[in-house]
């Protein structure tokens, strides 16, 4: 864990254009930055695909989340530990405080897909770590 990639995820979803909220996410492995993104308007083939874990109708838009932008840019790579990799997502509110952004079942089922176990995102005014072998949160840090 590094309050380093948190500072990348928050600058990552400084790109959003989504109306309600921004989130940027953080793709780290052996220490080095291998994927950026935040969420979008945008629509996505793999979003939809991974809808199905949210959504029984086919009838919403399948808007790109942050976590899901990241992996499919790199989500062919087998030159990587997948269970190495480390995500770092983060969302904050207009105040500019760090708000819950633990990834959406969505997005869970994806990152489970390809086998990472290693999940830091920001909850209300702090941070906290998911373990998805073990289902296991922790919260690391809460500030005042
Ligand atoms: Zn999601």
């Amino acid at each position: 864990m590094n309050d380093h990639f948190f500072i990348k995820a928050k600058k990552a979803s400084e790109f959003s254009d989504f109306k309600r909220y921004h989130v940027g996410c953080v793709v780290v492995y052996k220490g080095y930055i291998l994927s950026v993104g935040f969420n979008s308007n945008k629509t996505h083939p793999i979003q939809k695909i991974y809808n199905k874990e949210r959504f029984s109708a086919d009838n919403t838009p399948h808007s790109l989340h942050a976590e899901i932008a990241a992996l499919c840019l790199i989500k062919n790579r087998n030159d990587i530990d997948w269970s190495s990799v480390e995500l770092y997502i983060y969302r904050e509110n207009k105040k500019k405080e760090p708000r819950m952004s633990k990834p959406c079942a969505s997005c869970l089922a994806m990152i489970k897909d390809l086998g990472i176990v290693d999940v830091y995102y920001t909850i209300d005014n702090g941070y906290a770590y998911y373990n998805t072998i073990t289902n296991k949160e922790e919260v690391m840090k809460t500030y005042d």
